[in-house]
């Protein structure tokens, strides 16, 4: 579904992704792991047209997204900063997403479910970061989409809040959805995810599933596993 091949992507002297090459096959769900600052965001804003590549390609059932691509049409995505308008209320930052993709969304049940119904008439800039992680996770999941990245999703979550993300996660990938997911949460990796894609020195250190992972680096716990591969 998606094919990154051979992208190098630098920021002045700093090289972040060095010829790094990663199929995504469709359906499941993907942990996109590696230590601070070694290109997680970046690999995903590439795929997103956010940032432009020095050098490579990366194709969307085999057309490439680096010359034209309007992926709001394709797949849902979770910022990992939500830079909320903090004059707005919830709902009418949630109208105005409507407004601006005139597709079907199922946002009430969402609200119900992270229980934000006594915060819709209240402004974004006066919401805790827990309350603002819900809302972008309502504004994620809103709409149908076959693709969905959420990078950094359980940041500020409440433990019921977690469970539900993990749900609606597991919903999602039942529907036959592909779901690209950036955490440090090692408990929500094992919980959630079908593969690993652990990114080190800007190109795929390793790609499997946690039982491949364990068996590779001998050890049967996915935290010690993880830093036994570097
Ligand atoms: P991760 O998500 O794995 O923590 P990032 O992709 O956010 O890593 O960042 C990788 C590296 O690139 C970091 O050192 C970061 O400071 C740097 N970086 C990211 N975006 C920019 C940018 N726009 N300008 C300069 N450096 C950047």
């Amino acid at each position: 579904m998606i094919q990154f091949k051979n992208l190098h992507k630098r920021f002045g002297k700093l090289v972040v992704l060095d010829g790094l090459d990663l199929n995504i096959k469709k359906g499941g769900i993907f942990a996109v792991l590696g230590p601070n600052g070694s290109g997680k965001t970046t690999l995903i804003k590439c795929l997103l047209g956010m940032v432009i590549p020095q050098k490579g390609d990366i194709f969307y059932n085999d057309k490439s997204v680096l010359k034209k691509w309007n992926y709001r049409n394709e797949l849902n995505y979770l910022p990992q900063i939500a830079n909320f308008p903090p004059n707005l209320s919830v709902l009418e930052l949630i109208q105005m997403v409507k407004n601006l993709r005139p597709k079907e969304s199922n946002e009430q049940e969402l609200i119900d479910l992270f229980g934000l119904n006594d915060s819709l008439n209240k402004k974004l800039g006066n919401l805790s970061g827990g309350t603002k992680q819900k809302v972008n996770l309502v504004l994620t999941f809103m709409f149908d989409s076959n693709l969905i990245i959420l990078d950094e999703p359980t940041t500020g979550l409440d433990p019921i809040s977690l469970i539900h993300l993990k749900e609606l996660i597991q919903k999602e990938k039942a529907k036959g959805k592909t779901i690209l997911i950036t955490t440090h949460i090692m408990s929500f990796v094992n919980e959630v995810a079908d593969e690993i894609v652990f990114i080190l020195d800007g190109k795929i250190y390793f790609k499997g599933t946690i039982g491949e992972l364990k068996k590779q680096t001998n050890n049967n716990d996915l935290e010690h596993a993880i830093a036994n591969l570097i």
